[in-house]
């Protein structure tokens, strides 16, 4: 029968993929659409101007700044001007206006005087012609002079308007989006657009009974300039950090979120699909001129969707073992574990009709509570996660958020609801695979945030990327604080999972996160991914620093590197981008008041009871574990349901 549950179990997850796809599909119909407005939205706003009896002319508001949390300006907008051509006008007297007004033309932007007057005689009932786009200053700045100098010169006029320029060009390219006929269509942009735009002025050109132009004049008001929470420097140094990686270690896809663990806020988002935020529709960073000229219109959709999807928030995937904290925060929540059990592994643990293996598939021996989290063990979470049953294991999944939009204010969240199982539908091996973040999925920014709860005393705070809002005169009209949405976790249950978090880097399998002079803990992960006959693996690390009172939480996720299951790739990214942000944040090192030897032999009672009894244990206490570090591979007998860490 547990064959049949298997089948089921294929079914779901094979259900669940579709899911995904369906969700990645939608996104590509998204940008479709984009491309559809922005190259004929143009048209259409033409359009209804030149039926206008008079002559409207759009003063534009400017869109207001993007900034870092420091006010380092990320987006901002600059003046450009069209020059604009009324043919109404000029022919409403054209003795007096045509030629001084075609003579002007010619002589400040060098447009031929027969073409404009062929112009204006074919044109004759437009009132709104555009001859020049995106002008500087400069460029117009004799034309104003004279143009007010001689009232002969009429019907030709410069229509202000805004540039949008994104400074850094492809910093924070997937959280700040980009801009398509003034209006933002990806990230931040989209997101607070209404914010952002302001609203148009209007002048009107009329001429009135006495055969007189007169005008009447709205001024615009300019949008609200967006602080956001991102500090320019920690995301310079995680994009470095990711090229630099990308670099030597070939893989999809690397990313990282940073964050501050008190608040919710995000330090830093990025992945190594980047673009320029200026050129958005410019592949050339990622394929050659040959490749995109060779691609269809759809490959290129799927191309621009690929690069402008933000993986943080909007790629959904398998944990692994950084789930691990979570089955055992749930399983001390519930008093269905304590820290003087002790876990036996023999390599693999069975079920009525079926056999999960750890990754060490040699077996762990004995194990304490927290051993088996710093040595990653399978068997021992399952056993965890029986004691502790599907419907509470259920209930903590739902308590971290996990399956539920974390609420962060940028576009595309993926929804993660269908990916789970719920109390009704969890078989004992879903349940088990579950335990060690396996056959599931969740994306980057609910494991951050739900993490964030995890060690900082269980308190869940909504993500969030915009810190404050002003107005164009730098009042302020909004400022964002934390949110606390749930408590998670108990104080005590927060603090025993730093501990063994600590373990992980100091004894375990995270040792290469380790960064001298910083009390580092943390969590590797490596996930095979679905489909798992192809061997690709999702290797991942999460951890914080200062391990006593935690200021900053740092994930990675490597999406199929080169070396495959290989975890410490994981936790090399994560030291070489903490090495340098962990300096530059001012986080308190190892010898200011904090005395990491004393902490690591700090253990309750209970907890040196059962490492006594782990030491005795024949096996060992496993303490050779980061050598063993390997995934189960592909093992025919347990339908890939193998270990892995
Ligand atoms: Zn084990």
């Amino acid at each position: 029968m547990t064959k049949k549950k298997n089948d089921g179990n294929r079914m779901d997850k094979r259900f669940r993929w579709v899911l995904a796809l369906l969700a990645v599909a939608f996104i590509a119909v998204v940008v479709r659409l984009l491309i559809i407005c922005v190259f004929n939205g143009n048209r259409y706003s033409q359009t209804a101007l030149s039926q206008s009896e008079q002559s409207v002319t759009t003063i534009s508001a400017k869109r207001g700044d993007i900034t870092d949390r420091n006010g380092v300006q990320l987006a901002t907008s600059n003046v450009t001007y069209n020059l604009i051509l009324d043919p109404k006008v000029i022919l409403s007297n054209a003795d007096k206006y045509l030629e001084p007004t075609v003579s002007l033309i010619e002589e400040c932007f060098g447009l031929s005087a027969s073409d404009l007057t062929a112009t204006i005689n074919e044109q004759s009932e437009r009132s709104y012609v555009v001859l020049t786009k995106n002008l500087s200053y400069n460029e117009v700045e004799d034309f104003i002079e004279k143009k007010s100098e001689d009232s002969s010169v009429a019907g030709v006029w410069l229509e202000e308007t805004y540039q949008r320029n994104y400074n850094f060009s492809t910093l924070a390219c997937s959280v700040l989006g980009f801009m398509g006929e003034g209006k933002g269509i990806y990230g931040l942009e989209y997101e607070y657009d209404e914010e952002l735009t302001g609203t148009d002025g209007r002048e009107y050109t009329y001429v009135n009974s006495d055969n007189v132009l007169e005008t009447e004049r709205i001024d615009a008001v300019n949008g609200y300039k967006i602080q956001t929470t991102i500090d320019y420097n920690i995301q310079s140094i995680v994009e470095n950090k990711i090229k630099e990686f990308m670099e030597t270690t070939e893989s999809k896809t690397v990313a990282c979120i940073i964050q501050n663990p008190n608040t919710g806020e995000i330090y830093a988002m990025a992945d190594s699909d980047d673009f320029d935020c200026n050129k958005p529709w410019d592949l050339s960073l990622h394929y050659t001129a040959e490749e995109s000229a060779a691609m269809t219109a759809e490959e290129k959709t799927d191309a621009l969707s690929e690069v402008w999807k933000n993986f943080c928030i909007t790629e959904s995937y398998e944990p692994g073992s950084t789930y691990k904290p979570f089955t055992m925060a749930a399983g001390f929540e519930e008093n269905a574990i304590s820290l003087s059990d002790t876990y036996y592994c023999s390599g693999s643990k069975e079920f009525q009709d079926d056999t999960v293996k750890c990754h060490n598939t040699s077996g762990h021996g004995t194990l304490t509570t927290k051993q088996a989290l710093a040595e990653s063990c399978n068997v021992a979470l399952m056993d965890m996660a029986e004691k502790i049953g599907a419907a509470n294991f259920c209930k903590y999944q739902s308590k971290f958020g996990f399956g539920q939009y974390t609420g962060i204010d940028l576009p595309n969240e993926m929804n993660c609801k269908y990916l789970l199982y719920n109390e009704d539908n969890m078989t004992e091996i879903d349940l088990a695979t579950n335990s060690f973040g396996q056959n599931f999925n969740l994306t980057m920014i609910q494991l951050s945030t739900a993490f964030c709860s995890l060690i900082n005393g269980g308190y869940y705070y909504k993500p969030y990327i915009v810190n404050a809002i002003y107005n164009d005169d730098g009042e302020l009209v909004q400022s964002v604080d934390k949110t606390l949405v749930s408590r998670t976790i108990s104080e005590d249950t927060s603090d025993t999972l730093k501990e063994a978090l600590r373990l992980v880097v100091t004894e375990g399998t995270g040792d290469y996160a380790a960064i001298d002079g910083y009390v580092i803990a943390g969590k590797t992960g490596t996930g095979e991914k679905a489909g798992r006959e192809d061997g690709k693996y999702l290797v991942s690390f999460i951890g914080f620093a200062p391990y006593d009172s935690p200021e900053v939480v740092c994930y990675v996720v490597i999406d199929e590197p080169e070396s495959g299951d290989e975890h410490g790739v994981s936790s090399t990214l994560f030291n070489m981008i903490m090495s340098e942000v962990l300096p530059y944040m001012n986080i308190k090192t190892a010898d200011q008041d904090y005395d990491p030897e004393a902490q690591e032999n700090i253990t309750t009672e209970e907890t040196q009871e059962a490492e006594e009894a782990a030491d005795t244990d024949e096996d060992g206490s496993g303490d050779d574990g980061a050598q063993e570090e390997e995934a189960g591979g592909d093992e025919e007998e347990n339908d890939g349901e193998e270990g892995e860490d």
